[in-house]
């Protein structure tokens, strides 16, 4: 039985594991892809205070180092649901059961994808979320953003300097037929699909809580770009990291 355990290996949940381990707590962090979250293709962080310019992948490896040499142990297995037993949840994933005393969802979100109409447009070309990530790969090539967003315009502006022309669509507009890639910039969503009927989501499906990180069930606590709040960012999820666990702490300690 883990005292607490952390869905998310992103900002959020690895900041919550290093509170939670200094707290003597045994901690357990569930990732389903890759530790480091979406700030792992971003290849330079300049608004990090004291590691400026430094890239998701070594900021990233610093904060997972810190938290597995605090004792968090960590499983690279996808939560599939949660089952409230009272005095301890059940988390069910793909390959294991565990069973907590408390747990903190930090998992994130997403990028949206193309509508069916521009996915079946695209057929076989090179679909990506991230200009920095994969522009280079179309260099002197044709290539569309679609998205209307600033997030769509940063990419317009990275990819100029390499495409031999960038195309700009929206949501559902036909894809040109001479494009090879497809820059895919229409928003995020939440990854909380897994606890729709487990916890209260907002019509947008993050999860509703305040500063307090403090869900609509007993026990759950929320940090990071999944709950609702105005500002996502890397220090606003490492502070929700550091509140939730806090909060857990305290549910424990009670
Ligand atoms: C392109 C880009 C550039 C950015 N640049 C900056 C920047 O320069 N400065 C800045 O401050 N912020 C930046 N951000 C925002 C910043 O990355 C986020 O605010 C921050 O990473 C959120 O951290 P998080 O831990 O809440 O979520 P995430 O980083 O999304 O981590 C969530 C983790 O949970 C895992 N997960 C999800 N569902 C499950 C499940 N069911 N089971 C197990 N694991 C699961 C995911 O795989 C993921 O690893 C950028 C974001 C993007 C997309």
């Amino acid at each position: 039985m883990y005292d607490i355990v952390i869905i998310g290996a992103g900002i959020a949940g690895l900041t919550a594991a290093i509170y939670g381990c200094r707290a003597n707590k045994k901690v357990l962090v569930l990732e389903g892809k890759v530790y480091g979250g979406q700030i792992i293709n971003t290849f330079e962080i300049e608004n990090w205070p004291g590691g400026y310019k430094i890239s998701g992948v070594d900021l990233m490896k610093k904060i997972y180092g810190q938290a597995t040499d605090l004792g968090a142990e960590v499983e690279f297995d996808e939560v599939l649901k949660i089952v409230d037993h009272g005095d301890y949840k059940e988390i069910v994933c793909e390959d294991e059961k565990y069973q907590a005393k408390t747990v903190i969802l930090a998992t994130g979100t997403d990028p949206r994808k193309l509508s069916e109409k521009q996915a079946k447009d695209a057929g076989k070309r090179a679909i990506s979320y991230c200009a920095t990530c994969d522009g280079a790969l179309f260099k002197n090539k044709p290539v569309v953003v679609v998205g209307s967003g600033n997030t769509a315009k940063h990419e317009i502006k990275y990819l100029e300097n390499i495409a031999s022309k960038v195309y700009h669509i929206h949501h559902d507009d036909p894809i040109p037929e001479d494009a090879v890639a497809i820059f895919v910039a229409i928003g995020r969503i939440p990854g909380t699909d897994f606890v729709r009927d487990f916890v209260k989501l907002d019509s947008e499906g993050y999860v509703v809580a305040g500063e307090d990180c403090k869900t609509s069930r007993d026990g759950v606590f929320v940090a990071g770009d999944c709950r609702t709040k105005d500002t996502r960012q890397l220090v606003t999820a490492a502070a929700d990291g550091a509140v939730a666990a806090e909060m857990a702490i305290k549910y424990l300690n009670k």
